[in-house]
């Protein structure tokens, strides 16, 4: 389990191989919102959904987390994480 060097594979290295097929060239990203009051991206919070009187979701005073999106390039199997608080 350490960083191969000489013939890495195309793609970034980030520390962890595809769950799905074992790949380890694996690119980064995000999920994007493109809502119309969003600022582009989607966040996690912690708690499951609870939606309120008008059907949205309930996530006033919530804490969010950014979502790290890693995409494997070989099978395209996206691996989620929740990264830094917002
Ligand atoms: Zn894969």
């Amino acid at each position: 389990m350490t960083t191969g060097n000489g013939d890495a594979p195309a793609g970034q290295f980030v520390g962890f191989g595809c769950t799905a097929c074992g790949n380890p060239a694996i690119e980064e990203g995000f999920v994007e919102d493109s809502g119309e009051y969003s600022q582009g991206f989607s966040r996690w919070i912690p708690g499951p959904l609870e939606r309120g009187i008008f059907g949205g979701a309930r996530r006033m005073g919530k804490p969010r987390r950014a979502i790290r999106a890693f995409r494997c390039q070989r099978c395209g199997h996206l691996e989620l994480y929740a990264g830094e608080w917002l």
